[in-house]
């Protein structure tokens, strides 16, 4: 039997309180490093990512399941043309570079319901690996690597976010989502267009 995953209100509530806090300290750093999307040659939507958590996955489909028919339709369309050419970029040795299913005329169908690493992208960020204590160090995007190499002398003088802190609050909202049953749920590595194509989250029992 397939039971579908639904984020209850009050872990969409943690949910969000993650993502303002996010937001906050994006548009601190980006403030102070003077990064806007404003009027931006690049639409960032087409960079090759993936999603972890069960819980996004659930929020990402909360977002879909308010689209009407036509509309949600069309995205899964543009997500199964997703995974076809981004199987036929790596059979090719590239690395995919390919329009969000979920982004019309340059906007996210979904913005309330965008997952964390899309509300990230930008700024330079940090991240302390748990498994070892090695920091990761991610120069932001084309257009911020662009204005820091104008204003700083060395890109690690550059303001960042530290995202460790968030990520953790995640795995924890990860782990009550899951119920602590999160050794019967594989882990998951999916792009966008796979979220879409396979439906919301589900437990087969
Ligand atoms: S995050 Fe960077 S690349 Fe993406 S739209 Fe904003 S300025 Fe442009
Ligand atoms: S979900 Fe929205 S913000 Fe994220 S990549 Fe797709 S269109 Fe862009």
């Amino acid at each position: 039997m397939r039971v579908l995953l639904t984020l209850p209100p009050e872990l969409a509530a943690k949910l969000a309180a993650i993502y303002q806090k996010l937001k906050e300290e994006y548009n601190c750093i980006a403030g102070q490093i003077s990064l806007t999307c404003q009027d931006c040659p690049d639409n960032c939507c087409d960079s090759w990512f993936f999603h972890h958590t069960y819980s996004e996955w659930a929020w990402l489909w909360q977002g879909l399941n308010q689209l009407d028919e036509a509309s949600l339709a069309r995205i899964t369309a543009r997500a199964e043309d997703y995974l076809q050419q981004s199987e036929e970029q790596l059979a090719a040795g590239q690395t995919p570079r390919i329009m969000c299913p979920l982004n019309e005329e340059g906007r996210c169908c979904i913005y309330e319901h965008r997952l964390l690493i899309c509300r990230m992208h930008g700024i330079p960020v940090a991240l302390t690996r748990p498994q070892d204590k090695q920091v990761l160090r991610f120069p932001g995007c084309f257009r911020c690597q662009k204005i820091v190499k104008e204003k700083y002398s060395k890109p690690d003088e550059a303001p960042f976010m530290d995202r460790t802190h968030l990520f953790s609050q995640l795995a924890a909202l990860e782990a009550e989502f899951l119920g602590g049953s999160g050794q019967l749920y594989p882990k998951i590595k999916k792009t966008i267009a796979e979220l879409i194509v396979q439906g919301p989250p589900a437990i087969h029992l």
